[in-house]
């Protein structure tokens, strides 16, 4: 009997929790991590410590790896298709995960899909971007790095042509991506999980809060979302997976809008190709996580039930506080609330850091959701009671 070892690219807590996931598999991991401080570099047993952007490094590290996976997109694609040459499942593989490294590659794709998208243009210059606005409703709009944006980092709203807001996001040396400003009513994820064998599942689609760009509380299932429309993201996101290639783990991230007649819609904001905030909820929600199945799909096991377990289950992210030491609010927390599933990433505790998240589940959606934003406000310290 020999379990694969799963190669995991990335130390975040992501991988801290496909590694959790994988161990009750009886699966083997090996690590690549920038720092032997890194969430998952604390808790995996074989860690090697290194740059994930370096070939070497990387081939080096594939050494006695079944396939290798990802806790984030930052891998260079030429360095995967060097992987896969070498004789190395990649999973996600390049082809599938350059959409969701490159956000004008990742348009460009789904318009040709037909898959809903906000109006959208790359752009070189201001002058540029006042053209793109002009062709719509004007100001204002969105401007994004197509690389390297994440939590909101690399989105710009930008209310005239004159605003620094329409100069700044090109001194990157980027490539811009400009999006008419969606009046969107709330944003939604539908997550899904795909297998080599083209085997998938999907998860109920859950309504994302965002608080400054950051996700702040997930509701699984989205409360009063129309039928037709949860089925549709469903279907789409399924459809994406597909076309795309995509191995592992997907989320599409959504807004829900209305159309001209007032009837609820969808337009794909953006895509990523591995455990998602999204899912976090499934944890202690779901019958098998996102994890468990990113996991089972990257080594073309048979998926498992993402059916919920509760009505509802509700995330709510733990951000830092003023206070680093998060271990008295915490032990309060357990006191206080004996149902509540505290999800700690082992991070030093600093203001606005995602540091962990908690997972509340039950019938009444107002209760589940008010234990939650207990929980992570009293951890961030912003309340005291
Ligand atoms: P990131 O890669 O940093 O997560 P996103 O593209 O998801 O960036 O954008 C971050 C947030 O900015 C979104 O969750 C949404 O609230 C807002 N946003 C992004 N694109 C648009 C858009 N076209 N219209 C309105 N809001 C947007």
């Amino acid at each position: 009997m020999t379990f694969p070892v799963v190669g995991m690219v990335g130390g975040g807590q992501l991988a801290r929790m496909t590694h959790e996931a994988g161990i009750p598999l009886g699966l083997r991991f090996k690590l690549l991590s920038d720092t032997p401080q890194d969430s998952a570099a604390q808790v995996v047993g074989e860690v090697v410590v290194g740059d994930h952007r370096d070939l070497e490094t990387l081939r080096a590290f594939a050494q006695g790896c079944d396939v290798i996976t990802f806790d984030h997109e930052h891998v260079p694609v030429e360095h995967l298709r060097a992987l896969e040459a070498d004789g190395v499942p990649v999973r996600p593989g390049p082809d599938a995960l350059v959409h969701a490294q490159d956000k004008g590659v990742m348009r460009e794709r789904l318009t040709a899909l037909g898959a809903p998208c906000p109006r959208h243009r790359l752009v070189s210059d201001p002058a540029d971007v006042a053209a793109f606005a002009a062709e719509g409703d004007g100001f204002p709009v969105i401007l994004k790095t197509v690389r390297g944006g994440y939590d909101g980092k690399g989105v710009w709203f930008v209310r005239s042509a004159d605003a620094p807001e329409a100069r700044d996001p090109f001194l990157a040396g980027v490539p811009v991506l400009a999006e008419e400003k969606v009046d969107f009513v709330r944003e939604l994820a539908a997550n899904v999980v795909r297998s080599p064998h083209g085997q998938a599942v999907a998860y109920p689609v859950v309504e994302s809060r965002q608080v400054d760009g950051v996700c702040d509380t997930v509701i699984a299932p989205a409360p009063d979302l129309d039928e037709d429309l949860g089925g549709e993201a469903q279907a789409l996101a399924l459809r994406i997976a597909e076309e795309l290639g995509v191995v592992g783990h997907l989320a599409v991230e959504l807004f829900e809008t209305r159309d001209a007649e007032g009837r609820p819609a969808i337009l794909v904001n953006e895509l990523a190709m591995r455990p998602h905030n999204s899912g976090h909820w499934t944890q202690d929600g779901a019958v098998t996580s996102q994890f468990a199945n990113h996991v089972r799909a990257v080594l073309d096991l048979p998926l498992g039930d993402p059916r919920p377990r509760a009505k509802w289950t509700v995330m709510a992210n733990v951000l830092g506080g003023d206070y680093p030491d998060m271990y008295r609010a915490y032990l309060h927390c357990m006191a206080h609330d004996p149902q509540l599933k505290i999800h700690m990433y082992g991070k030093d505790v600093k203001p606005g850091r995602k540091v962990g998240h908690v997972n509340t589940y039950g019938d009444d959606l107002d209760d589940v959701l008010a234990r939650a934003r207990h929980a992570a406000d009293y951890l961030r310290g912003t309340i005291q009671e």
